[in-house]
């Protein structure tokens, strides 16, 4: 006995819902009912341009006008898949996946469109757990810097640039002065608080391009697209005077700090190990012979 293909779009658990030509909708399956909370016989007949469904981006971006999938795929006749979100008739918004179909006639001329759509929770909840474990995996918990990790792609990225294009770079490598005693005297907490009031010092007294990484305890790198050493020496100086000023306010204790640097520019055939590897000999210089300064190797 043959299939009435109505009655499987009624079954399907996905919603699907066809358009002619002027974007009226001419059909309406149970599912895109119990998706969006609109019974057909409310939407059957109107247009789908007349803002019922609202589909929007991630951005907030109304969906409705030229950027409608549907629009697009009765222009060009191509299927596509979108994550966007559909307003419910109850005005909350929805994620959903979207899939529109062209429909053609015998002659292959487009009458219209399908749209199949289903909840996409799930995968979105999915899709940003990702995101937010990539972003934890690339930063440090204690200061929302970068950690070791970004440093690795931070330097492979400028030493590929330096190869590729001569873009220049330099690398400094921030050891804090005697912080040991600062949490030998006021504890670990107030330790806490200062590298993360000094991590933020570090990070205001860059440019944008600038990338800060918390190496380890407390060190720090920076690194800094550059034209000549000169202004190298500059960041480096800018960032030991941020310091060396930055008062820390915790736990009802004010203190400073000062921070001794080693600062080296980035040679063509570096690997991002020499490159660390001479910045840190530049902030062993540095301890040795004094602190609150800076050397460059
Ligand atoms: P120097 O001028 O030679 O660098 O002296 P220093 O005391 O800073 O050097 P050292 O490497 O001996 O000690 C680093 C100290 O930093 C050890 C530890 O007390 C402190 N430290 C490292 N990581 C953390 C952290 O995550 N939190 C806190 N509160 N302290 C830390
Ligand atoms: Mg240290
Ligand atoms: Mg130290």
């Amino acid at each position: 006995m043959p299939v009435d293909p109505a009655t499987v779009l009624a079954a399907l658990n996905e919603g699907v819902y066809l358009v002619d030509r002027e974007r009226r909708i001419t059909y309406w399956n149970l599912a895109a009912s119990e998706i969006s909370g609109y019974p057909a016989q409310e939407v059957v007949g109107s247009r789908c341009a007349d803002g019922i469904l609202n589909h929007v981006d991630s951005a907030g971006n109304q969906l409705c006008g030229e950027h409608c999938p549907l629009q697009q795929t009765m222009q060009d006749g191509v299927s596509r898949t979108v994550q966007v979100f559909l307003h419910q008739k109850d005005g909350r918004l929805r994620p959903v996946q979207v899939t529109a179909v062209a429909l053609t006639d015998e002659d292959g001329h487009i009458v219209g469109a399908a749209e199949t759509f289903r909840d996409d929770s799930a995968h979105r909840a999915d899709r940003e757990r990702a995101a937010h474990l990539e972003r934890l995996s690339l930063q440090d918990p204690l200061t929302g810097l970068g950690n070791r990790r970004y440093l690795d792609t931070c330097l492979a990225t400028r030493l590929r640039q330096l190869t590729a294009v001569g873009r220049r770079f330099g690398v400094l490598m921030l050891d804090l002065d005697h912080f040991k005693p600062v949490n030998d005297t006021y504890g670990h907490e107030t330790g806490d608080a200062a590298l993360r009031t000094l991590a933020c010092t570090l990070k205001l007294g860059v440019r944008p391009d600038d990338s800060v990484i918390r190496f380890g305890g407390e060190e720090f790198v920076v690194v800094t697209p550059i034209d000549d050493v000169d202004q190298l020496a500059m960041v480096a100086e800018r960032l030991r005077e941020l310091v060396r000023g930055t008062t820390v306010q915790a736990t009802g204790v004010s203190l400073t700090v000062t921070v001794s640097i080693g600062a080296t520019v980035a040679r063509p055939g570096d690997t991002a190990a020499a490159l660390l590897e001479r910045a840190d000999s530049g902030l062993l210089r540095a301890k040795r012979t004094g602190r609150d300064r800076i050397v460059l190797v």
